[in-house]
């Protein structure tokens, strides 16, 4: 992804007021019951730290790799553990300035009470680096590790979501040069323009990105739905986690954004505060010690919670 301006977390007192009353305004200052089932118990850490594991096992993975394609393997067996899920994949060829690559998007879909539907989505690919070796523990795993979760929580909890949910785990998000039409984000720009008949039954588009810092804070950029962010505030007060879902002070360029091109309510759960001042973001430094299986579980968590109650938010 890209930042459209410069971050700063100095700035975030400044923007808290603003944030608080977005939060008030959409949510009806409370009034809206916020709730989850009492038998859905809390994602499980452990398995999330094992997810990311299993994902950076499979050593560098860039969009064309076979490191990527056996990850993309690994990622539909374990979905199709889950008795409900319908698995599949889109596979479409893209020319990039490396030349044309093969992409692979992992589809998941999960019934709900409405046909009509929620993106809940990661990218899985790496960022290619010819100087070193980048394993992407927290860009990349993290965010296919809390979707596996996400996946199995609900499954275990017997409940149905208000929508279906359609997990996707997109290829191609990392440019090989530098972010334009031809470069970075081919997953998700190709999934949304192939939406057709089906855009008019997306509610809502939930992208995680980075959610793997042990110092999880999700600096969600302005180029979000208001109704998706206050839901998210609501959701993180919920689970008495309110500061962990803070704001960029500017735009994002990442999977959500094809799907805010299309009018499809969109949200960017990324924390770009990945190390002081972002420093371990596509560096050697993003391992598996800088992540947590704590911040992996509580953003599913979130997740969850948003989704649980996204129709009473009018989504
Ligand atoms: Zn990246």
């Amino acid at each position: 992804m890209k930042r459209f301006s410069s971050f700063s977390r100095t700035r975030f007192s400044a923007l808290l007021s603003l944030l608080c009353f977005s939060a008030c305004f959409f949510a009806g200052c409370g009034k809206e019951e916020f709730s989850l089932p009492e038998d859905l118990a809390p994602c499980d850490r452990e398995k999330a730290m094992a997810y990311a594991e299993k994902c950076v096992s499979f050593g560098e993975r860039p969009s064309g790799s076979k490191a990527l394609f056996s990850c993309g393997n690994w990622i539909m067996e374990t979905l199709r553990k889950i008795p409900e899920a319908k698995v599949s994949s889109r596979t479409f060829t893209e020319s990039t300035p490396a030349g044309p690559i093969t992409f692979r998007n992992i589809l998941c879909r999960i019934p709900g009470e409405s046909p009509d539907y929620v993106i809940v989505s990661a990218h899985y690919d790496t960022k290619k680096f010819s100087s070193f070796s980048f394993v992407g523990a927290n860009d990349g795993a993290s965010g296919v590790s809390a979707l596996l979760l996400l996946a199995e929580t609900l499954s275990r909890s017997g409940k149905k979501l208000p929508y279906t949910l359609l997990l996707v785990f997109f290829d191609g998000e990392e440019c090989q040069e530098e972010y334009g039409p031809g470069d970075g984000l081919h997953g998700s720009r190709h999934f949304a323009a192939n939406l057709h008949e089906q855009k008019g039954r997306c509610r809502a588009m939930i992208l995680l990105d980075m959610v793997g810092d042990k110092d999880l804070f999700l600096t969600v950029p302005t180029n979000t739905h208001p109704v998706l962010r206050a839901l998210l505030e609501r959701s993180a007060a919920y689970r008495k986690k309110s500061s962990v879902a803070g704001s960029f002070p500017g735009g994002i360029l990442d999977d959500h954004v094809p799907f805010q091109k299309k009018g499809i309510p969109s949200i960017d759960l990324i924390d770009f505060s990945y190390g002081e001042d972002n420093v371990f973001w596509h560096t050697p430094e993003d391992t598996l010690d800088k992540i947590s299986g704590e911040s992996m579980a509580l953003a599913a968590d979130l997740v969850l919670g948003m989704l649980f109650n996204m129709k009473k938010y009018g989504l």
